[in-house]
């Protein structure tokens, strides 16, 4: 299409948004012959057989029309359901709506609670979509700096101390990314009570939930502080599912019934046949076999991973405890950034990586690297890193 040239005028607030500084990194690595990428949050797995053909058959049976606004009925009754039977959390499927994937959540969340002027508190480093949703709802950005001698967890000394007048969320995000932190169950509760006495809504974000190693174990939120969680999760990580695009968000119910009438303007439903899906993957005990097939290999994956990177030179890893990434420090004496080390890697061992100040200021000297890459690809990225990283 030729458009005629004219001067377009756009509302100021979406220059608000900051696209993903890592996107001319990926640029550079399209053109690039022969680049292995760890970069991607995304699970290589395919969805589990008996998901799609929940989907098929949903299809066929004329599931292809609009649903109830926050959701088919009989599916947020599978969500609650799980909550109960997982974590014992008395969960109502009246307090749940169907969201498409957990960025949705974010997006309804903080248009839903923060009035413009209003702080939320973001752990820095932080997965990328909660600073830009808040700018999108004119909020002040309190960034948290999550630190090494800390596991990365939020420290509940530091958090009281960030929190202001004006402070209305906290988000908070466990299993991390890019971390692979987790909290205990202790920090769970410490945020819990702060949430509860400055009378703060969490925005605890779940989706790697089922990606825990060494024996870890995940305390969701909404267990320790039920009137103040909005809990996001999805279904992309847990069952391979990131482009069927669905989630949900469990939250009280003055909160849900908001996040709804947003909802219904901006999605409408999360796709009709999807949802369908949604209740096999929850119910159906095959998808749960691949939900602990997919945990095995991961959890062999990032064992190759951390064992590379210990031997490695100019790399530390942080020792992940969940989701599916390695957080690794940079060499100091290289006196690199972040993202001169991302580019000399990509340049130099052809393999991608994330560079830490995409996810925000504080991870400045370190990088992300995913291991939801298939194990040969990823051993083969990790020789090539080994033998650059060794000429330096
Ligand atoms: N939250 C976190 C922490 C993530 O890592 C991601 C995806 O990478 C999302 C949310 C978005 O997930 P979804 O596909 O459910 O929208």
């Amino acid at each position: 299409m030729r458009y005629k040239k004219r001067k377009y005028f756009l509302a100021g607030r979406i220059n608000l948004i900051q696209r993903s500084k890592i996107r001319e990194l990926f640029e550079k690595a399209r053109k690039m012959k022969n680049v292995i990428s760890l970069g991607i949050g995304e699970p290589d797995f395919d969805t589990p057989e008996v998901i799609k053909e929940a989907a098929k058959r949903a299809i066929d049976e004329g599931y292809t029309h609009y649903t109830p606004n926050a959701g088919i009925p009989e599916f947020r009754e599978a969500i609650a359901e799980y909550y109960r039977s997982h974590y014992r959390i008395d969960v109502s499927s009246d307090d749940i709506i169907v969201t498409a994937g957990a960025y949705e959540a974010t997006y309804l969340a903080f248009q839903t609670l923060l009035e413009a002027g209003d702080d939320v508190i973001i752990p820095d480093p932080a997965f990328v979509c909660y600073a830009e949703d808040a700018k999108i709802a004119e909020a002040g950005i309190i960034r948290l700096p999550l630190r090494e001698e800390n596991d990365f967890q939020i420290n509940p000394d530091e958090l009281l101390e960030a929190i202001t007048k004006r402070t209305r969320v906290l988000v908070v995000n466990y299993p991390n990314n890019p971390t692979g932190a987790v909290l205990t169950k202790e920090t769970v509760r410490a945020i819990a009570d702060i949430a509860e006495d400055y009378n703060l809504y969490i925005l605890s974000d779940e989706p790697y939930e089922h990606f825990l190693y060494e024996g870890a174990k995940h305390y969701p939120m909404i267990k320790y502080a039920p009137d103040n969680t909005i809990l996001a999760n999805s279904f992309s990580k847990t069952f391979a599912m990131t482009g069927w695009r669905l989630g949900f968000t469990i939250a009280p119910k003055q909160v849900i019934r908001d996040m709804i009438k947003l909802h219904a303007y901006v999605i409408g439903n999360v796709t009709s046949f999807v949802q369908i899906a949604g209740i096999t993957a929850l119910r159906d005990r095959r998808s749960w076999e691949a939900v602990k097939r997919m945990r095995h290999t991961y959890a062999e994956r990032r064992k190759v991973v951390l064992k590379y990177l210990e031997e490695m030179p100019h790399l530390t890893p942080f020792r992940p405890k969940g989701a599916f990434y390695v957080w690794a420090k940079i060499d100091p004496e290289l006196d690199m950034s972040s993202e001169d080390f991302a580019n000399w890697l990509l340049e130099n061992a052809r393999v991608v990586v994330i560079p830490g100040t995409a996810f925000g200021k504080a991870g400045e000297g370190w990088v992300r690297i995913s291991y939801a890459t298939k194990r040969g690809q990823l051993i083969e990225a990790m020789e090539r890193m080994k033998e650059a990283l060794s000429g330096l």
